[in-house]
């Protein structure tokens, strides 16, 4: 028995503890409750047992004991998704976060990473040989569930999603069997890993390849007052619109973060914010982000050659974990002056100085890659928009209606200016199936529900935005 099981009397957790290599967390052991927390502080659920475990033969055993049992499984990466599907009540977590290693190889200019790794180890790792690939913007999201859903950020348009640098994959399926994933084996299994979600089983590691990146780049946001937002998106519509492939981009709509860069006098000003990362030489940066510099007047301007690892973890602080979070989102038609006049009249009446809306720039590299190459499906699409509530645990009540009315009318007023689709990554609990069956289309759809009738038939992996199987 592992020193973190502490079961008094015999119980049918007792056979899974002891073959776990990782521990057994039972309601009654100590650091149960700090393991079933996750980023989003409103998920308050009480699994049966939390499988801690420490490689792909915890995996297995977790697995099947589960199946056997006929329990819930959910699966925690990162247990960073704001729908909070990496636990579940009663059931198996199956809970990866002490698999965080991360072997980057140079000379192959690629890295082998575990499934509880958070984007913070990727970078760090690959970063020691000037080498990195695309991650999400914030260090303590998980790498499996970004990346299982396709996986956008700065390098993007460089280097394309998380899911086109992803050169293979180590599953453990449903039936408990391990698979290795990748364009040779598997085939069909390792194109609906690349955006399908956690649908198809563990992944225990996944090898991605790596690209010179940094270590010094030319990143940081400028910050303008919310007075100047009609102006700066309609600026920022053109600018991104020529924006070469190097050029990462990401709007905020909110108010100035509170970090300590920042002049005090600016903490929590409405203001809209550009972040910029430039993925190549810091000159050829410097001059692709004139222009938005010289831009108005901005109240603050970080922008400045700045290591590619301190530049990824920069706003870890602004979305700690255990506030409350609930999020709508959409992909966008484009920015019309009519949906920049939404975005102008929305983003500022949230009541919490949290709370935002933040908005990816896409096209570049992701755009090239035929639409069907992955189950990823919003190829097409340029920009899509996150509007993000926040509210602090002793703030529920009022605060949490005010602030989710706040985003579900945000997203409503948007509705004429909605491409189809939605990124899986950014759903929220109450999107119902409808809403996954928007995230992949029809077609794309269809195809993950014939790999999901192959590799779970029962859908034993359903705590997820779920697929079902045909
Ligand atoms: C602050 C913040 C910033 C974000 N920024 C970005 C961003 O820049 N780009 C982006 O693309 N997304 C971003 N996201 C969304 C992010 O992609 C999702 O929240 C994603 O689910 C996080 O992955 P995770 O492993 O932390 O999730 P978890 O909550 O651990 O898991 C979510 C689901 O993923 C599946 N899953 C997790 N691990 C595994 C595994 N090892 N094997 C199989 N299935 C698994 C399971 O179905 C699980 O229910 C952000 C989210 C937050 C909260």
């Amino acid at each position: 028995m592992t020193a973190i099981q502490t079961a008094k009397a015999p119980t049918a957790f007792d056979e899974l503890g002891g073959s776990l290599r990782g521990g057994l967390l039972r309601p009654t052991s100590p650091g149960y409750d700090t393991a079933r927390r996750i980023w989003n502080g409103v998920i308050d659920r009480r699994p049966a047992c939390i499988a801690r475990c420490a490689g792909v033969a915890d995996v297995v055993e977790a697995v099947r004991y589960a199946r056997d049992h006929d329990l819930e499984i959910a699966v925690r990466g990162g247990g960073h998704n704001v729908a909070g599907t990496a636990v579940c009540d009663d059931g198996v977590v199956i809970d990866l976060s002490a698999m965080r290693a991360v072997w980057a190889d140079p000379a192959r200019r690629t890295a082998w990473v575990q499934g509880g790794a958070l984007w913070g180890d990727v970078d760090r790792e690959t970063q020691a040989h000037g080498l990195a690939t695309t991650g999400g913007i914030v260090g303590h999201t998980g790498v499996a569930g970004l990346t299982l859903g396709g996986g956008i950020g700065f390098l993007m348009r460089k280097h394309g999603l998380a899911v086109d640098n992803l050169l293979a994959a180590e599953v453990v399926t449903a039936d408990g069997t391990i698979v290795q994933a990748s364009a040779d084996e598997h085939s069909d299994l390792f194109w609906a890993l690349r955006g399908g979600g956690g649908n198809f089983g563990v992944v225990t590691s996944f090898r991605f390849s790596l690209h010179p990146v940094g270590p010094t780049v030319m990143a940081g946001p400028v910050f303008w007052a919310a007075d100047d937002t009609t102006d700066v998106l309609r600026f920022y519509r053109d600018f991104a619109a020529e924006a070469p492939d190097e050029l990462g981009s990401v709007v905020r709509v909110g108010t100035v973060p509170p970090l300590p860069v920042i002049p005090e006098d600016l903490h929590w000003r409405p203001a809209i914010a550009v972040a910029c990362c430039y993925t190549g030489a810091v000159r050829d940066g410097e001059r692709a982000v004139r222009a938005l510099r010289r831009f108005g007047t901005p109240l603050v301007d970080l922008l400045a050659p700045t290591p590619y690892v301190a530049f990824q973890g920069g706003i870890d602080d602004t979305v700690l974990h255990g506030w409350h979070y609930y999020w709508k989102a959409t992909n966008l038609a484009g920015f019309s002056d009519d949906a920049i006049a939404v975005i102008a009249d929305h983003a500022y009446a949230a009541g919490s100085p949290r709370s935002c809306a933040v908005m990816f720039h896409l096209g570049g590299a992701v755009a090239r890659v035929p639409h069907n190459t992955t189950a990823y499906a919003g190829r097409d699409v340029a920009h899509n928009i996150v509007i993000e509530a926040v509210w602090l645990p002793d703030e529920s009540g009022e605060h949490a209606a005010a602030e989710t009315t706040w985003a579900r009318r945000f997203l409503h007023a948007l509705q004429p200016h909605r491409a189809g689709g939605v990124y899986v990554n950014f759903l929220d609990s109450d999107d119902d199936s409808s809403r996954v069956r928007e995230a992949y289309g029809d077609q794309i759809y269809r195809r993950l529900a014939e790999v999901k009738a192959k590799y779970d038939p029962d859908n034993a992996f359903h705590h997820n935005k779920n697929i079902q199987p045909v």
